[in-house]
């Protein structure tokens, strides 16, 4: 091939997603013919609302659809999207000071507003474990992640006082995920609130809000954000949200980001040199959904959760996993800690060995099993991997007899 190298080194040194090797090898094992239960899903398996599915139909007929809508999204979509915001958060929005951009997905809602706050060198801190793109994007935008690691155990989330620690001059944001993936839980209210308190203190820091989850909590209160707590706060908070979760869209790709004008107009900037607007036909269709249906359309949804994650603690006590359970209550995933289980002693080369064997543990549960997780090296925490809620509860239950058999036995 002589001495052409195309593939840029920023691209070389970026990491390829994990789930997709296991993926991979789970679809190497199907063709064989052996039985493979996916536990990777990170969408639901519905079709969506049959009333988005209406408006998305009638959209079919206007030309507007298959044309360029303004870079940052219809305005009656952004104005519509600020008023979601304002009544599912109970928050005010002012309009003179702040915007909205639609773009592709929420994940390049993310990509885009790192791409414009962070200066290269600039450092953005991640609380583990984290959803695995961030540490990718951040860098790709030449910043540098700040993992705060969680010290009391993988379902609490980092100190409020360690994560003042990791901040210096050159801390550009937080990134909060909650309800989190991978973990399932959102952050309850007296952390939020030590949070918005300390960061109070740090007015050089902004928050990427990353709310995607936000709807998917089957277990009350809703979840509170640091600008419930310090109004104040919302002028360097940077909220993020969209359909994939909640309206059960990932394929359609909108995402929104509310954030102060700024923000906003580098972010159009950014897309309009790239991607342009978001799809055209689905920005119409959500332009006459009745976002009030979303809380409709997720009843079932969430119940079968809340199910599926009843069956998760009985389960767990079945085969005596009990010291590694926790209760979820959001967004559709279960973090499994393999420190806590017998399985670690089969990996370990001695007592105090405290190595990683997230992946190991991972690709001998697929060839041994036919399960599939993601191992969560990825998400910034050591020895554990996240499973799915969102199968159906007969197959689910069938699927967690034979993943906690194997991480039960030494
Ligand atoms: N943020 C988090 C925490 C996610 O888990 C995901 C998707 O998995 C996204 C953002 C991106 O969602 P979207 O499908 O809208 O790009």
């Amino acid at each position: 091939m002589g001495n052409f190298n195309p593939v840029s080194d920023r691209i070389l040194n970026s990491n390829e997603s994990i789930t997709l090797k296991l993926n991979a090898k789970a679809e190497a094992l199907r063709k064989e013919g052996k039985k493979v239960y996916n536990l990777t899903a990170g969408q639901l398996p519905y079709r969506p609302s049959s009333v988005l599915i209406e408006k998305i139909e009638q959209q079919l007929n206007l030309l507007s659809s298959y044309q360029y809508s303004p870079v940052a999204g219809k305005p009656e979509l952004k104005e519509k999207v600020i008023k979601y915001f304002e009544e599912s958060r109970g928050i005010e929005i002012p309009r003179d000071d702040f915007g909205v951009v639609i773009s592709t997905g929420a994940k390049q809602s993310v990509f885009n507003l790192l791409g414009t706050i962070i200066n290269p060198g600039d450092e953005v801190i991640t609380l583990a474990p984290f959803w695995i793109s961030y540490p990718e994007m951040i860098k790709y935008w030449q910043g540098t992640p700040v993992p705060v690691v969680p010290t009391a155990g993988i379902n609490v989330p980092p100190s409020v006082e360690d994560i003042k620690n990791a901040i210096t001059e050159k801390t550009k944001a937080i990134i909060l995920n909650s309800p989190s993936n991978p973990t399932g839980i959102f952050y309850d209210e007296e952390w939020i609130k030590n949070f918005a308190d300390m960061i109070s203190e740090f007015s050089h820091v902004g928050i990427v809000s990353d709310e995607i989850y936000f709807k998917l909590n089957y277990y009350d209160p809703a979840p509170k954000y640091p600008y419930h707590f310090r109004p104040e706060l919302l002028e360097r908070t940077f909220l993020i949200d969209g359909i994939s979760k909640s309206m059960a869209c990932t394929g359609l790709r909108i995402g929104y980001t509310v954030a102060r004008n700024d923000v906003i107009k580098g972010m159009s900037k950014l897309q309009g040199q790239s991607t342009s607007n978001a799809n055209s036909l689905m920005q119409g269709a959500l332009i006459e959904y009745d976002f009030s249906d979303i809380d409709s359309y997720l009843g079932p949804v969430k119940n079968h959760l809340r199910v599926n994650s009843e069956i998760i603690k009985e389960k767990m006590q079945q085969y005596g996993l009990e010291g590694a359970w926790y209760q979820t209550n959001s967004a559709f995933y279960f973090f499994l800690n393999f420190a806590k289980m017998p399985i670690i002693n089969k990996f370990k080369k001695s007592e105090d060995d405290d190595g990683d064997y997230a992946f190991e543990i991972c690709e001998t549960l697929i060839s041994e099993t036919g399960i599939v997780a993601v191992p969560s090296s990825d998400f910034g925490i050591r020895n554990c991997a996240r499973i799915s809620l969102v199968l159906e509860r007969q197959i689910f239950t069938e699927a967690l007899d034979i993943l906690f058999d194997f991480l039960s036995k030494e």
